[in-house]
């Protein structure tokens, strides 16, 4: 069996009290992981300290970090602020931040670095938005985005590099992407990684995310190189984050 990494992503969606029983429900309730599969929990910034104490076979990851370490950035969070809390990965360059706060290239490209300074895996978030796609321009848009980050970048300490492939049009929206689309690009991210960080050997893991839930979760991690999915709408209950996981375990 491949290794497959499913990712909950909780956006800015349940309260400290929420967090916490939502992180202890699944725990709870998940079966004994079989190496293979390996889950990561990403709740919000002021939920990450409480949750932490709550996970045995989870990991827990951040939604996003800046890239200085210290220092006058009012109401930022530093790498090592997360690593003081139990965060040991990060999503980076999400597509609502992208498109809700005028993240760039460079932000991103900074943050990437911060997080492997700081032994954080990273996980990036890359892909096209519809319209992008209907003037068939997706290719370039997501490749520029991951060449972005990966020019001159040294993995250093950390064990994996995670791209999440998440076409915008498929966020929250129940639009599910052909699985044979999803490997696609997968492929495409995978060759624009390798082009440009020639040691990078299996340390690259492409993950897909887009309305997946348990219905169709097998479809894509069927695929030869999605190696696991961003879930997030389906990752805020228990019962239907575990339904994922049951169908990602038969
Ligand atoms: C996401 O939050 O990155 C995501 C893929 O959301 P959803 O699963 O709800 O489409």
């Amino acid at each position: 069996m491949k290794p497959i990494t499913l990712i909950a992503n909780w956006k800015m969606n349940l309260s400290l009290a929420e967090s916490v029983r939502l992180a202890e429900d699944i725990e709870r309730r998940l079966p004994n992981l079989p190496e293979w599969l390996r889950i990561m929990l990403a709740p919000s910034f002021t939920a990450l300290p409480s949750v932490h104490p709550q996970l045995r076979q989870c990991v827990l990851a951040a939604q996003d970090m800046f890239w200085e370490r210290k220092g006058a950035y009012t109401g930022e969070i530093s790498s090592e602020m997360l690593g003081g809390v139990g965060c040991t990965a990060v999503i980076l360059g999400h597509s609502e931040r992208r498109q809700y706060l005028q993240e760039t290239h460079e932000m991103i490209r900074l943050k990437v670095r911060a997080a492997i300074a700081a032994h954080i895996t990273p996980v990036v978030c890359v892909g096209e938005t519809a319209e992008e796609r209907a003037e068939g321009k997706h290719e370039f848009v997501v490749m520029d985005q991951v060449a972005s980050v990966c020019t001159g970048l040294h993995l250093g300490g950390i064990n994996t590099l995670f791209f999440a492939y998440e076409p915008v049009w498929a966020i929250g929206t129940g639009k599910a992407v052909e699985p044979r689309v999803v490997e696609h690009m997968h492929q495409v991210i995978l060759h624009t990684v390798r082009e440009h960080i020639a040691s990078v050997g299996d340390r690259i893991v492409v993950l897909y995310g887009g309305s997946v839930d348990a219905t169709n979760v097998k479809s894509f991690i069927s695929e030869e190189h999605v190696s696991g999915c961003l879930i997030g709408g389906a990752s805020q209950r228990a019962e239907s984050f575990l339904d994922i996981v049951d169908a990602v375990s038969l």
